[in-house]
C-alpha cells in the first residue's frame, strides 16, 4: 500500500478500495456542497469527503454575501438597474488586474440564472437593500453593495449596481451565524434529498493516479489509517485557500503572513499541493482578500491618512479595498482623522460590526496639535486637513472622488484612531482552472478526471475583491466541477479489471 501523506500515490499500489463513487468531492462548504448536487443531477453516485465532523467549512461560518448581477429578480424587485455588461466591467476593472475574463464572462452571463438556481435550492433572500455603510447589513436585508461598486474610482464610469446577495437571516453574528450558515443549510438539505453520500472525520491527502496519469482515487487519513476512495469518474477539488500553510503563505503571499482571517484552519493548502505534484497549473498566489479593521460608520467620516499623513485612498470604498491599499501601498500604516461631531455620529450608527467601533487614540483642539501626538511629520497633516476642508466646504473631494454626502469639512476637536497594521485576509490564488472547472496542467492541457472549485482554485479574482464573490466563485463554478465530473467517462471496468481491486 501507498503511504498516503505524500501528495499523490499510483492506483496500481492500492489493492482494496475502502469506498468508491463516481464523483468523489473533497471537501464539504459551498464548492463542495455546489459541486454535489450538479454531480448528483447528472446521474453520478456522489461521495463528499469532509476532513472535520460536519459539513460546512468556513462557507458556513461567512456573512453569506454571494457576488450576482445582470438584473437578477432581488435587483430588479429593489429597483436597481444592473446588466451583464456593467457587471463585466466593474469585475474586470476591481477584482485584477490580470482577471482571467472567460471566467468572468461566464460567471456574468450566468449570473441571473445562478441566482435562480440557488432560490430553487432553497436559498432565501429578502426583499430589502442595506444602504448604509458597513462590512454586511446587520440585519437581515438582502442586497447590499459589497465591492465599491458605488465609490471613486469606479462610479464615475462604470452604473452601479449592488450585487452583495446575503441569504436571509435574522440575529446574525460574522463568525458564529450568518448569511453563509442559510446558504449552506439548503444546499447540503438539497445534496442529501439527491442522495449524495458523506464520510466525515476523513483527511483527504492524496491524488490516486493511473498509469495513463488520469486521477482515479484519492487517498486519506481517518484516526491514523490510510483510506482509498475510489472515483470511477472524477474528482473534484473542493478544499479552501492555503491561507493557514505559513510555508505557502510565506513563499506566495508573505504580505498576509501572520494575519489570515475569514478562513479556517482547514484552509491548509494540501488541495493545490496535491495538484501540483502531479503538474497542474497554478495562478496568482500571490493575491490576497484583505480585511480592515474598522468600522465603516467611522471610516466614511473621516478621512484616512497614512503614515505621512497624507490621504491615499476615497474612505466611502468597500474597506477590503481599503484594506488592500493599506497592506500593499502604505505599509500597512493607516490612521482615521476625524472630527468630535462625526465620531459621535459614527459611533451611534448601526452596524453589523459594534466590534470595529474603536475609540480615538488621540484627540487634540487642533490639527496641528493632533499631528504632533501622532508623530506625524511636522506639517503633513495640517497640510491635509487644510486641502481637504478647503473643497469640503463646497462638498466636493477633487483628490480622491469621495461622495459629495460624505464630504463635511474636519471642525472642532479632532480625534485620530490608530489604524496599523489592522488588517487580515486570505488568499485568492490556487490551482488554475478552465470555465468548465477542470484543473490545468502546466502544458495548459486539462488533466483527465481531476476538477476543483472554491478557493483552493484562482477564480474571478487575480488581485482585487469584492465580498461575494468568494462564495460567488466557488457556487458557480462549484456546480460546473460537478456537471464536468459527471460527465467525464467512467473508468470502472479498467480499473477493476487492472488490478483486480474489491469495491
Ligand atoms: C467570518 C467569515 C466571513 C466570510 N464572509 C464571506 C462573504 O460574505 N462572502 C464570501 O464570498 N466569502 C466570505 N467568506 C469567505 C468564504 O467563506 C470562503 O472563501 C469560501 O467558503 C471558500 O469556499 P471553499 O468551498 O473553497 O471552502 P470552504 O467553504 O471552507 O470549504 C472547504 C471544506 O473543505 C474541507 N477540507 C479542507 N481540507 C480538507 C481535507 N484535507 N480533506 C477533507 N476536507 C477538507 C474543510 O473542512 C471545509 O469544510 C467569509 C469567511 C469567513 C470565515
Amino acid at each position: 500500500m501507498s503511504d498516503t501523506s505524500t501528495f499523490n500515490i499510483s492506483a496500481s499500489s492500492i489493492s482494496t478500495w475502502d469506498f468508491e463513487a463516481d464523483v468523489v468531492v473533497a471537501g464539504y462548504g459551498i464548492a463542495g456542497a455546489t459541486a454535489a448536487i450538479e454531480a448528483a443531477r447528472a446521474g453520478a453516485e456522489v461521495l463528499v469527503l469532509e476532513r472535520s465532523g460536519g459539513w460546512g467549512g468556513a462557507a458556513s461560518m461567512a456573512g453569506g454575501f454571494i457576488y450576482l448581477g445582470g438584473g437578477t429578480p432581488l435587483q430588479q424587485a429593489l429597483g436597481f438597474e444592473d446588466t451583464v455588461e456593467n457587471m463585466k466591467d466593474f469585475m474586470k476593472a476591481a477584482l485584477g488586474p490580470g482577471t482571467d475574463d472567460a471566467k468572468i464572462d461566464a460567471y456574468c452571463e450566468g449570473s441571473v440564472e445562478h441566482y435562480n438556481w440557488l432560490v430553487d435550492a432553497g436559498v432565501v433572500f429578502k426583499e430589502s437593500f442595506w444602504g448604509q455603510p458597513g462590512w454586511e447589513p446587520p440585519y437581515d436585508d438582502g442586497l447590499m453593495y459589497s465591492g465599491g461598486e458605488n465609490a471613486a474610482p469606479f462610479s464615475a464610469s462604470i452604473p452601479p449596481a449592488p450585487r452583495g446577495h446575503v441569504p436571509q437571516m435574522s440575529g446574525k453574528k460574522t463568525g458564529e451565524q450568518g448569511g453563509g450558515y442559510m446558504l449552506m443549510k439548503p444546499l447540503v438539505e438539497t445534496a442529501q434529498a439527491l442522495g449524495v453520500r458523506a464520510e466525515y472525520d476523513l483527511r483527504v491527502q492524496a491524488l490516486v493516479i493511473d498509469e495513463a496519469g488520469r486521477v482515479v482515487g484519492i487517498g486519506a487519513k481517518r484516526y491514523g489509517e490510510d483510506v482509498y476512495v475510489k472515483a470511477r469518474r472524477g474528482v473534484v477539488l473542493a478544499m479552501g485557500s492555503f491561507a493557514y500553510n505559513e510555508e505557502m503563505v510565506r513563499a506566495n503571499a508573505p504580505r498576509i503572513l501572520g494575519r489570515p482571517a475569514a478562513s479556517i484552519e482547514a484552509h491548509d493548502g494540501r488541495a493545490i499541493q496535491m495538484g501540483q505534484s502531479i503538474g497542474a497549473a497554478t495562478a496568482h498566489m500571490d493575491a490576497t482578500e484583505v480585511a480592515f479593521f474598522c468600522d465603516p460608520q467611522l471610516l466614511v467620516r473621516g478621512i484616512l491618512v497614512n503614515g505621512r499623513g497624507q490621504r491615499y485612498i476615497t474612505e466611502d470604498t468597500y474597506p477590503g479595498r481599503i484594506g488592500q491599499a493599506t497592506l500593499f501601498h502604505q505599509e500597512n500604516q493607516s490612521f482615521l482623522v476625524i472630527d468630535e461631531q462625526s465620531f459621535e455620529e459614527g459611533s451611534a450608527s448601526e452596524t453589523s460590526s459594534p466590534e470595529l467601533l474603536m475609540q480615538p487614540t488621540w484627540v487634540a483642539e487642533s490639527a496641528a496639535e493632533l499631528e504632533a501626538e501622532m508623530g506625524l511629520p511636522a506639517g503633513s497633516l495640517q497640510a491635509t486637513i487644510e486641502q481637504y476642508n478647503r473643497f469640503a466646504v463646497q462638498g466636493t473631494d477633487p483628490l480622491l472622488g469621495k461622495n459629495p454626502k460624505w464630504v463635511k469639512p474636519l471642525q472642532g476637536a479632532l480625534a485620530a484612531i490608530d489604524l496599523r497594521r489592522r488588517t487580515g485576509g486570505f488568499t485568492l490564488g490556487g490551482l488554475k482552472t478552465d470555465t468548465d472547472s477542470r484543473v490545468l496542467h502546466v502544458s495548459g492541457e486539462p488533466i483527465p478526471g481531476l476538477f476543483a472549485a472554491g478557493r483552493c482554485t484562482s477564480g474571478v479574482c487575480a488581485g482585487g475583491y469584492a465580498s461575494g464573490t468568494s462564495l460567488g466563485d466557488g457556487s458557480f463554478f462549484g456546480r460546473r466541477a460537478g456537471i464536468s465530473a459527471a460527465q467525464e467517462a467512467s473508468v470502472h471496468n479498467g480499473l477493476a479489471a487492472a488490478q483486480g481491486a474489491s469495491a
